[in-house]
């Protein structure tokens, strides 16, 4: 077994106490974890916290800050097929999935490398005689970025690159679900150079290790992404602190295609929009809304693409979709469908375990239901699986309608030819993140997030480094005339 260790302030340590950490695909332990419980969490803290006035951290030019990220990014590139590794074995997310999205990762380090030196303040003009104005730009303070287990070395990127770009220092929580990529990463962020304590990197259980952590007097924001039940919490601890907060939460996010849309390109984004990831994702297309004059075409065509789907272990390169993370989130699933056709929905393809794959790992076949005028819990609810809920439309009010039917608002895709309408849709459509004839495309220098119950703030982009930076405000006497005596009346 593989065994892992937390990141404090510089060492390597094995934790307060151990946990280990199950393959999705076999259902057995693989690797032996640390957990960090309210101690260690708390020495993580002060060492970020210490870290901020160390001039180790505090003397490094913007520039020099810059250049520990970079390298950072390039060890990462390095280090991309390990990492994919420990993550298929972790999460159970396919090995040519792990492996492109990480060698990405580096270029968000790499492009918050680049604006490192380029937070700049500002002279203001003002109405006052013998008077300087200015503004400062200075780093907020610690930093704690909690993930979810899906994704964690991205999620972390849009979080640590503008938090250290800007001067931050950090403690990252990994999920306890699948906590190896990240604590391998430690190793690269002590070998980058990072002085010690500017990034912790532990893992823990929520009630215990997110509780003290969110709720922490030293943390000065919390970048958190997860579900929205959790966010509650975390909203209630930041607020006995005043800490300002960064949510990135769940979706159930909707996919329109017009008549006059390219129907096979819109088949193969429908396919990867859902069952990438084994639809454990947060920008997911969940949803698919069909125009009534294509409905069955469509439907078809994805029902036979879906029926080819490679279902199969995870580190194979052959496999297109691997297991669920976690058994919960199986057993979730199973209840949702049945849920969903007791209420109406049909089952069209999909919507069991597949016989031939290892009876201890979490499989599910890709799974479609045709929901047309029906209100199943499949539509409404985030599954965070391989289900995707079909429903028609008539017009464009008919597909905005129901696409906005949804306290999420993270991500949807408009598939038509036509230039106007596409413009029409995203004006009217309630999400955070609109794609024309094209899913999940992201970069560092789009902002990431969204509305409603997905939460507030965005992640990447330049302006995202303004989250990790507090101002101060200078006012400069300037005139050599001493300041006359309040008291005395002229
Ligand atoms: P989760 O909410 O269960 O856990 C997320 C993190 O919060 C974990 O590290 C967990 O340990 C921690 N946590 C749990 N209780 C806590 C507490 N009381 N205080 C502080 N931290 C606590 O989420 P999950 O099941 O790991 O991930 C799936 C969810 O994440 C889905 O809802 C998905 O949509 C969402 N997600 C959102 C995005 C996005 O960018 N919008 C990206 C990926 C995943």
């Amino acid at each position: 077994m593989k065994t892992f260790q937390l990141y404090i302030d510089g060492r390597f340590e094995p934790g307060e106490a151990r946990f280990d950490s199950i393959n999705p695909a076999t259902g057995l332990a693989w690797a032996n974890m640390p957990e960090a419980r309210a101690n260690d969490t708390n020495r993580a803290v002060k060492a970020a916290y210490n870290a901020l006035s160390n001039p180790k951290w505090t003397d490094l030019s913007a520039s020099a800050r810059g250049k520990l990220l970079y390298r950072l990014g390039e060890l990462i590139t390095e280090h991309a097929p390990y990492l994919a590794d420990l993550e298929t074995n972790d999460t159970g997310k396919i090995i040519r999935e792990t492996q492109s999205q990480i060698t990405y990762i580096a270029e968000y380090y790499k492009y918050f490398a680049g604006l490192a030196d380029k937070i700049e303040g500002r002279i203001v003009p003002i109405d006052k005689k013998d008077m300087d104005a200015s503004i400062r730009n200075e780093p907020i303070g610690v930093v704690a970025a909690i993930v979810p287990w899906n994704s964690q070395l991205f999620l972390s990127a849009v979080k640590l690159a503008p938090a250290l770009a800007a001067g931050c220092t950090i403690v990252l929580k990994a999920s306890e679900q699948a906590p190896a990529p990240l604590l391998a990463f430690a190793r690269l962020v002590h070998e980058a150079g990072f002085p010690p304590g500017v990034v912790n990197i532990i893992t823990g259980f929520g009630h215990e290790c997110g509780q003290v952590l969110t709720s922490h007097p030293l943390v000065a924001r919390v970048a958190f992404t997860g579900g929205p039940e959790t966010a509650r919490h975390v909203v209630r601890n930041t607020a006995e602190n005043f800490a300002h907060l960064t949510l990135e939460l769940g979706g159930k996010s909707p996919v329109i295609v017009f008549p006059d849309a390219d129907i096979e390109s819109a088949a193969n984004a429908v396919i990867a929009s859902i069952f990438a990831a084994s639809g454990q994702s947060c920008v997911v297309g969940s949803r698919l809304l069909i125009h009534n004059d294509i409905y069955e075409e469509l439907l078809k065509r994805i029902t036979e693409k879906t029926q080819k789907i490679v279902v199969g272990p995870p580190s194979d390169p052959d496999t297109e979709m691997g297991p669920l993370a976690t058994l919960d989130q199986r057993t979730k699933i199973e209840h949702v469908i049945a849920a969903s056709i007791d209420a109406g929905a049909r089952l069209v393809i999909g919507g069991a375990i597949p016989d031939d794959m290892p009876k201890h790992g979490n499989y599910y076949q890709p799974t479609i239901l045709d929901c047309r005028g029906v209100d199943a819990p499949v539509v409404t609810e985030e599954l965070f699986g391989p289900v995707l809920a079909v429903s028609a439309f008539n017009d464009e009010a008919d597909a905005i309608r129901q696409a906005n039917a949804t306290r999420f608002g993270l991500a949807s895709g408009v598939f038509t030819r036509d230039i106007g309408r596409a413009s029409r849709m995203v004006k009217q459509i309630h999400a955070g993140i609109v794609w024309v004839n094209t899913y999940r495309a992201i970069a560092p220098s789009m902002p990431f997030g969204g509305f409603g119950d997905t939460g507030y703030g965005r992640e990447g982009g330049i302006s995202s480094i303004q989250d990790y930076i507090r101002t101060k405000s200078v006012w400069v006497y300037t005139s050599d005339e001493p300041i006359s005596d309040p008291f005395v009346m002229r």
